[in-house]
């Protein structure tokens, strides 16, 4: 039996986390991890999608060269070269972490684990022993009943991103941010699409503002969307599959893509039998990721906090320093920032105007129109900066929809973050021409001193 400070089960974004920063404290580590180090972000997830959704956006810009007078036409998109592309961009990154891992001194293990006492993993027939055990096994996509995945014309994530032909025709089931990813990915390579969402919007956990800016988005670029009905069933023949509603509508294309969220994975390796609290399927942690058993923490996708790459980051880094004995301040997951990466980005950080009023906040609301910013102008992109503040107090969220306005996260998540004022950020100057202008032009009109900002 070997033994460590630290035993990390699952290598995905949460646990290798978890792991690197172990491992920098002093402590002695071993990760195990069942298939590739990296994890779902990194093999199946925000690198390989954002990787197509580049190419489309290269595509794109092919195809309205002209507006800008460049000479060029877009025939058609080579899902061999493309494939080359992304794979290359995901096996650089992942021989990277390979290489950090191992000069951090991480022992790492290949293999099914599975946990055996509340201290103890075996894998391979061989036994882990930590002081601290960190689950980390992540999750995998969900279906719906009566939703065959075949992967060919019924299809997750996982094998659509691996695509080697762009369908003619495509319907996404699921709105939320990997449907609209993928829809925004098809319609630039040349697909037809419809997304079908049961709930009344597109990225409904998004202010209704970025929605209704999506939407608009979407429509004018030949992306159709069906909300607020539900699906009923699918049928697959030669030609394809066809989707009923609950309504009785149909809908026909080439291949159906299932984006209807992911499930924790949980069962089947030992958890329930160590007496770990679950519901629906994932581990009920306390706010620094403890479970209820003692010494046993849990991060990542497989507890009930937002599904991103960089919430398992900061899950994993803040239980490591948790077990060093740093006591570290627990998340604060309204801080959080998002992101949909689709053409164009939708990006947010803090509370929604709905949220912020059902939590009893006077709010003010400003909206500033990318129609007004010079960068905005140039990239041909439409959108918005709309604050949502509590009344003569701190800026409470932040919504952003236009091209590469995710990118604004990084100074908007601080604002938020930092709990600063609109008087506070319109002192900042932002360089021109810039987007990151509309941030600034923003907090300027919400501290009643607009520049280029009507009224
Ligand atoms: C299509 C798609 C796009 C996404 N895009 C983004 C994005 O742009 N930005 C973002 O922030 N997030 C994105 N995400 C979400 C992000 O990928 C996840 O939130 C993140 O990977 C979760 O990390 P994790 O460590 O909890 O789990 P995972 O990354 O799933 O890692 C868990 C690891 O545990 C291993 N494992 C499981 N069971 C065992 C076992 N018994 N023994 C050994 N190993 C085991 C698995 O093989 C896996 O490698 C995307 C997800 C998908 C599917």
């Amino acid at each position: 039996m070997a033994e460590f400070d630290v035993v990390v089960l699952g290598g995905g974004s949460g646990g290798y986390a978890c792991a690197l920063r172990s491992a920098q404290l002093g402590l002695s580590v071993v990760l195990i991890e069942k298939d590739k180090l990296g994890g779902t972000c990194l093999h199946r997830g925000c690198i390989p999608t954002k990787a197509l959704l580049h190419a489309g956006e290269v595509a794109d810009s092919a195809k309205h060269a002209s507006e800008f007078g460049v000479n060029a036409t877009f025939t058609s998109m080579d899902m061999t070269a493309v494939n080359t592309y992304k794979d290359g961009v995901v096996s650089k990154l992942h021989k990277g972490l390979q290489g950090l891992v191992k000069s951090r001194n991480i022992t790492y293990v290949e293999g099914v684990g599975r946990l055996v006492s509340p201290n103890t993993v075996e894998v391979n027939g061989e036994q882990y022993t930590g002081k601290s055990v960190v689950l980390a096994t992540g999750s995998y996509p969900r279906t719906l009943p009566g939703l065959d995945i075949d992967g060919r014309q019924i299809v997750t994530s996982e094998e659509a991103m691996r695509f080697d032909f762009v369908p003619k025709s495509v319907i996404v089931l699921g709105g939320g941010v990997i449907g609209c990813e993928f829809a925004s990915v098809w319609s630039s390579f040349g697909s037809e699409v419809t997304i079908i969402e049961g709930l009344p919007r597109l990225v409904a956990l998004e202010d209704e503002s970025s929605s209704k800016q999506l939407e608009r988005a979407f429509r004018k670029r030949g992306i159709k969307f069906e909300t607020g009905i539900k699906f009923a069933s699918a049928t697959k023949d030669a030609n394809g599959v066809t989707v009923t509603l609950e309504n009785g509508a149909t809908f026909t294309a080439e291949v159906l893509l299932v984006a209807v969220g992911r499930g924790p994975v949980t069962s089947g390796i030992g958890y329930e039998e160590q007496g770990l609290t679950m519901d629906r399927g994932y581990l009920i942690v306390d706010d620094k990721c403890r479970t209820n058993v003692p010494g046993v923490f849990a991060v990542g996708d497989i507890i009930p906090t937002l599904q991103l790459a960089h919430v398992g980051f900061a899950e994993g880094i803040m239980v490591a320093e948790e077990i060093a004995g740093l006591h570290p301040r627990a998340i604060n997951y309204d801080g959080v920032p998002k992101v949909t990466y689709s053409e164009p980005e939708v990006a947010s950080v803090g509370l929604t105007t709905a949220q912020a009023k059902e939590r009893g906040h006077d709010v003010v609301e400003l909206s500033y129109d990318l129609a007004g910013n010079g960068k905005a102008n140039i990239l041909k992109t439409a959108g918005s900066v709309k604050l949502v503040a509590e009344r003569n107090g701190p800026i409470l969220g932040i919504h952003m929809v236009g091209s590469r306005v995710g990118e604004l996260l990084a100074e908007t998540q601080l604002i938020f973050n930092w709990e600063a004022t609109a008087s506070d950020v319109a002192q900042h100057i932002h360089a021109h021409p810039t987007l990151s202008e509309a941030v600034g032009e923003a907090h300027l009109a919400l501290a009643g001193k607009p520049l280029h900002a009507h009224g």
